[in-house]
This record gives structure tokens, C-alpha cells and sequence, in this order.
């Protein structure tokens, strides 16, 4: 794995993280010695369409398991990881590693639409993350059509114009670009309109919202708003059968959640896939 990694920015850690400066900065070792001890695998979740129920493919997901057996979420780790600027080599190892699973299981047979990655802001902004993707995408012999990049939103909508930039020329090549968590950061519509985007995620926010006095209106807005700019839709965290009907019935194409499936180990994806009907 290389090392190298460049300090991250400073702006994206203001958010509160509810830990001490103490113990983050333990976490932070931990983490980089983690990294290097490989301790830190990714697991696999399946989106699948709502109509067919045909599995597309799978959004891999980074875990982190301690020395001791400790499981720290992602929502805890990533944050350190951009801010030690780790992030970079971390995410390019995840976009290989991606890749190369991806590659196995086409060539094993499955006929699968798309590996998904989530990608930060952090790596985003580097001068090269274009030809990191560029060799993670050689280096495997994955079609660039296979790989998707998830933006959370709120990263998506500032900075435009480097941004824009990156997004085209991967676009070009191309890659699929989904918008993670989409309605939970500030958007500005105009934007989005512009942006190359094949596919808005529905935060699973709204998807639980469906058991709520609220119901699906969020989920209904985002899916009208996406189907109005042309892009696919997929919901994340669909957990019971009526998630499931309420957002087909909206016009929702694809989902994943604890409902299909929890995210797996690579290991576990053949006998899955075997066993999905
Ligand atoms: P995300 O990209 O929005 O991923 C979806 C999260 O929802 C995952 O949490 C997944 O395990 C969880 N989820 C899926 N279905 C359900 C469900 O039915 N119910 C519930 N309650 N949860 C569900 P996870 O794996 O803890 O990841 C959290 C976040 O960490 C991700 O949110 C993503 O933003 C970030 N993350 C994970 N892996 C990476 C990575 O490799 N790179 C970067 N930059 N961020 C990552
Ligand atoms: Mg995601
Ligand atoms: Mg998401
Ligand atoms: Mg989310």
C-alpha cells in the first residue's frame, strides 16, 4: 500500500465528532496503523431494481475492526481519515480493491450493472484523483461503465469549478456518478441541473420516514425532482416490505437495505447472489 498521504483541510472538521482532542488523536495512530496492518476491508451491499427485483450490483463499504475486535463505524473513522489526510491512500486502496472484486465476479459470470465507491471531497480535490481512477479502472481491466462514484451532496455543491471539471472528464471516460444522501445537504437546483449525474440516493432518513406521520413526501419530491432532470434513482436503507412497495409505487427504480441484504464480505457475495430470487 502506498503511503505519502498529503494533509487534508481543515474545513470539513468542524463538525462536531463528540470526541475528545485527546482521544481523536489516539483514534488517528490507531487508524494509520490499522491502514497499514490491514485491518481496515471492505463489505459489499446489493442494489437491486424494485420492479425486477434483478441485483445491479453492490456499493462496497469500508469497516474498520480494532486489535481487540472493536468494530468503529465509518461515520467515526472517515471524518479522522480526511482530516490526516489518510483519506487519499485509503480511498485509492478502496477503489482498487473495488475494482478488482468487480472484475471477479463479471468474470465468474454475474451479470452485474455497476460497483459502487464512495469518494470524499478530500479526493476529490487532488490534481491526480482522475488518474487514480484512470489505473484503478486499467489496472483491473474493469470497463469504466461499471464504476460508480458516490458524492455525498453537500460535497457535490461547493467549490464548483475544479469540481465541475473533475466530474466531466470522469463523466467523459465514462463513469457513473450518483449523489449520495441526496436531500439532506444545501443544493442549489441550478447546480444540479448542470452537473454530468446519472443517479440521486434518497437518504435513508426518508426512506424511515415513510413510517412517519410525514409519509414519503420527501422520498416522493426527490424521485419527481430526479425523473424531471432525467436521472435514475435509487433509496438506501429500505428495511421492511413497505418501504419497499411505498417507494416502487412512487416511480423509485432501485433500493438496497437491510431488507435485501446487509452489506457482506466479499466471500459471502457468490452464495448470495446464488440464493437471491
Ligand atoms: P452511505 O454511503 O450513505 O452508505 C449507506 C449506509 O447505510 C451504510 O452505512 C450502510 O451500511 C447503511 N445501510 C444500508 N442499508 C441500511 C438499512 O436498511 N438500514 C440502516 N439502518 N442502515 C443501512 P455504513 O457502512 O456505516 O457507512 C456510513 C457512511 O460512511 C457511508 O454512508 C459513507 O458516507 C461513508 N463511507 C463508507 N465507506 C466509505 C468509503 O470507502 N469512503 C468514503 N469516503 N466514505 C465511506
Ligand atoms: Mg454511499
Ligand atoms: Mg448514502
Ligand atoms: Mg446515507
Amino acid at each position: 500500500r502506498t503511503k505519502g498521504y498529503q494533509r487534508g483541510s481543515y474545513t470539513l472538521f468542524t463538525r462536531e465528532m463528540g470526541v475528545e482532542i485527546r482521544e481523536r488523536a489516539m483514534l488517528m495512530q490507531h487508524l494509520h496503523k490499522a491502514f497499514d496492518a490491514e485491518r481496515l476491508y471492505l463489505m459489499y451491499q446489493p442494489q437491486i431494481d424494485l420492479h425486477s427485483r434483478r441485483v445491479l450490483g453492490f456499493e462496497a463499504l469500508l469497516r474498520w475492526r480494532t486489535d481487540d475486535g472493536q468494530m468503529i463505524p465509518p461515520t467515526d473513522f472517515i471524518p479522522l481519515a480526511e482530516h490526516s489526510g489518510l483519506i487519499i491512500s485509503l480511498g485509492a486502496w478502496v477503489m482498487r480493491t473495488a475494482c478488482f472484486t468487480m472484475v471477479q465476479l463479471l468474470e465468474k459470470g454475474f451479470q452485474l450493472d455497476r460497483i459502487a465507491v464512495n469518494v470524499s471531497v478530500i479526493q476529490f480535490r487532488q490534481p491526480d484523483f482522475f488518474e487514480l481512477v484512470e489505473n484503478a479502472l486499467r489496472d483491473s481491466g474493469l470497463a469504466p461503465h461499471y464504476l460508480e462514484l458516490e458524492i455525498t451532496e453537500s460535497v457535490t455543491m461547493n467549490g464548483a469549478g475544479l469540481f465541475e471539471d473533475a466530474l466531466a472528464r470522469l463523466k467523459n471516460m465514462g463513469v457513473q456518478i450518483a449523489i449520495d444522501d441526496f436531500g439532506t445537504g444545501f443544493s442549489s437546483l441550478s447546480y444540479l441541473d448542470k452537473l454530468p449525474v446519472d443517479r440521486l440516493k434518497i437518504d435513508r432518513a426518508f426512506v424511515a420516514q415513510i413510517d412517519t406521520e410525514g409519509g414519503p413526501r420527501i422520498a416522493e419530491l426527490i424521485t419527481q425532482l430526479g425523473k424531471k432532470l432525467g436521472l435514475k434513482i435509487i433509496a438506501e436503507g429500505i428495511e421492511t416490505e413497505l418501504h419497499w412497495e411505498v417507494l416502487n409505487r412512487l416511480g423509485c427504480d432501485e433500493g438496497q437495505g437491510f431488507l435485501v441484504a446487509r452489506p457482506m464480505l466479499e466471500s459471502a457475495i457468490e452464495p448470495w447472489l446464488r440464493e437471491w430470487k
